[in-house]
């Protein structure tokens, strides 16, 4: 299809006239040549795309019109600020020569919205909208900021209690007894130490072995034109150019491509089969009370067992002589612990984080770290 042109129609801007065709240069109602303009189609959005059928709703020029408007921009003329055909070499409102202007329909159209624009800006800022979407990154930076401070303070924040006595030690010594067992075990490989009973030939894994190839269909797809679709443009001159834009639409197929097929073959290898003898915990040996004479629990040991693993712990319990909360247990280094009597008050801070509390003198710094027995 052609590029068929398409009546556009103005607004005069003097006395506010509306839908003034595009081949009448003066306004029926005030009479003044037509100057800062914007053609428009009526019922048509700037850049819709049409299709070919919907073209039909809009005042297409016969062949003698569009040749006698064309499609060149109009001049616009300095001296009078009037659009004059391109086909004109003087305005035709005040007699200008085109030779003097020097700008059409589009640079006029651009100074004009610059000009707007300018105008926009230098205004003084509306007291509501605007404004509030302008609040500077660097001003919310700082509330978040401030936000993670608080945030962090009140995490750090500490609790401290000291009404505190101390009502009771415990410790607890343990020692763990290993035993020398024979365990059957089977492995790839043979460990020091270790006594065979058997070996045999065994599927340790499978490695994929190329078969043979298959035929399988393929679906892909591919953009292919289907039709064209207008937009209608602005010439200038009170017409405007229907202009194609070609339409593609997504095209299936399928291709018949060759895969690999794979098939799982076994490899072996040597499987050993053993005695071998290991020393594992076997049973504790404890010693514990409520005083400060802590010691290692006293053991005998069998032939097949040896010493292992020591464990310790150290704990006092506290009452609150003023509030109402229940006891504690508390966990803490045999040094510190050597230093706690029962009848002694205690400070204890601990931290809303949740982080160990700690063992306070009465200036609030840290004498020992302490865990709580839940
Ligand atoms: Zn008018
Ligand atoms: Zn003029």
């Amino acid at each position: 299809m052609d590029n068929k042109l398409v009546m556009g129609y103005w607004d005069c801007p003097i006395c506010g006239t509306k839908e003034i065709r595009g081949d009448v240069v003066n306004c029926p109602s005030c009479g003044r040549a037509r100057g800062e303009v914007k053609f428009y189609v009526k019922g048509y959005n700037e850049g819709t795309l049409l299709r070919e059928d919907e073209l039909k709703q809009y005042e297409q020029l016969d062949a003698k019109k569009a040749e006698e408007m064309g499609d060149r921009p109009d001049w616009y003329c300095s001296f009078c600020n009037s659009l004059n055909s391109d086909k004109a070499e003087v305005c035709s409102n005040c007699g200008a020569t085109r030779a003097d202007s020097e700008a059409n329909y589009f640079e006029m159209l651009k100074k004009k919205q610059e000009r707007e624009a300018a105008e926009l800006a230098a205004q003084p800022q509306a007291a509501s909208g605007p404004q509030k979407k302008s609040r500077s990154p660097l001003a919310v930076a700082l509330v978040i900021l401030l936000a993670i401070v608080a945030i962090f303070a009140w995490m750090n924040s500490s609790k401290t209690a000291s009404d505190l006595k101390v009502t009771s030690l415990q410790w607890a010594r343990v020692i763990n007894i290993e035993e020398n067992r024979m365990y059957s075990e089977s492995g790839w490989s043979l460990p020091a130490g270790a006594e065979q009973t058997d070996a045999r030939r065994e599927i340790q894994g499978y490695n994929q072995v190329l078969d043979h190839y298959e035929d399988v269909e393929v679906e892909r797809s591919r953009q292919v034109y289907d039709h064209d679709e207008y937009t209608l443009v602005d010439n200038g001159n009170g017409t405007f150019s229907t202009v194609a834009q070609p339409v593609y639409r997504t095209e299936y197929y399928t291709v018949t491509e060759s895969r690999p097929v794979y098939v799982p073959v076994p490899y072996y290898g040597t499987r050993y089969y053993y005695n071998i003898w290991r020393w594992s915990p076997s049973r504790d040996v404890t010693a514990s009370g409520t005083d400060h004479n802590a010691e290692w629990p006293a053991f005998e040991l069998a032939e097949n067992e040896r010493e292992g693993q020591h464990r310790e712990e150290y704990r006092f319990t506290v009452e609150h002589t003023e509030k109402k909360e229940p006891a504690a247990t508390y966990r803490i280094a045999e040094s510190d612990w050597m230093n706690i009597n029962v009848g002694d008050t205690l400070i204890i801070t601990s931290r809303r984080t949740g982080a160990d509390p700690y063992i306070a003198d009465d200036k609030g710094n840290r004498i020992a770290d302490i865990q709580q027995v839940r």
